[in-house]
């Protein structure tokens, strides 16, 4: 188990012409050990950002980002037990689900016995031993994210991110979906970072919700806190609180 928290998080992207636009102002976020904590905000107000840098992916311009207390800086790649779910999965269709849960090991080249075994955990921790030689596009929904949860758990993650990973999908399936995200994170006792811009999908879903804005957070509270308690209007039209 491990926690995140983002203190202080700044970013400014530059055009390289000289250009430069801030799209964080100050993200302040915790991500308790073992919870579902949802970023949720409108289109444009800096979820992807913050999770691509809570991943490594880009570099805050200033503020600390921890991880289990220690600044991910710091810490070595693989020793951050952090893996990224990006939108539908992301699963090659010409590789085998096995070759597709170990891709991130082969790149790291770990040998080839070593992998298997390892695959062949994950995939015994969520159910899918028997679709290990199968291709993605002969895989149901449900198994398509379990076979992403198990690219993430080979390379031993404690902590998961997700963004916006059903948006693609029509509205049964996603619903099903976030169902079994949630009883798999809690078996598993992951913490995840889930990104969206639909209110119903972090109500129901999180744990805890952090609402964005503008590049800041907006508010940070339970779904129960958030509904009742909206900090202001803005928040409460967005999440449907009753006036
Ligand atoms: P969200 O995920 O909430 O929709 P993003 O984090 O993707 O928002 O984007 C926040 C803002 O940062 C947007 O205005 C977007 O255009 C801008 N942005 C994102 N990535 C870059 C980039 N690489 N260069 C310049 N601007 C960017
Ligand atoms: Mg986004």
């Amino acid at each position: 188990m491990s926690d995140v928290e983002l203190r202080g998080v700044e970013k400014t992207f530059t055009d390289g012409k000289g250009g430069t636009t801030r799209v964080l102002h100050g993200v302040d976020i915790v991500a308790p050990s073992g919870q579902f904590v949802v970023l949720l905000g409108p289109s444009g107000c800096g979820k992807s950002t913050s999770l691509r840098i809570i991943a490594g992916l880009e570099q805050a311009t200033a503020g600390e980002v921890l991880i289990d207390g220690r600044r991910v800086n710091d810490v070595p790649a693989a020793k951050r037990h952090i893996a990224m779910v990006f939108q539908n999965y992301a699963l090659y269709p010409h590789l085998s689900v096995l070759e597709n849960i170990v891709f991130g090991l082969r790149v790291r080249k770990v040998p080839k016995a070593e992998r298997e075994k390892r695959a062949t955990e994950a995939a015994e921790k969520v159910g899918l031993v028997p679709y290990l030689d199968r291709r993605p596009s002969q895989l149901s929904g449900g198994q398509r994210q379990r076979a992403a949860l198990a690219r993430a758990l080979v390379s031993d993650a404690k902590v998961v991110l997700m963004d916006e990973p059903l948006s693609n999908l029509d509205a049964k399936l996603r619903q099903q979906m976030r169902i079994e995200l949630r009883s798999l994170q809690k078996e598993l006792g992951l913490t995840v970072l889930y990104v969206t811009h639909d209110q119903v999908e972090a109500m129901t879903m999180a744990d805890h919700v952090v609402t964005m804005r503008d590049g800041h957070v907006a508010q940070a509270a339970s779904p129960e806190e958030l509904y009742v308690n909206p900090v202001d209007a803005d928040v409460a039209a967005f999440i449907g609180s009753p006036p």
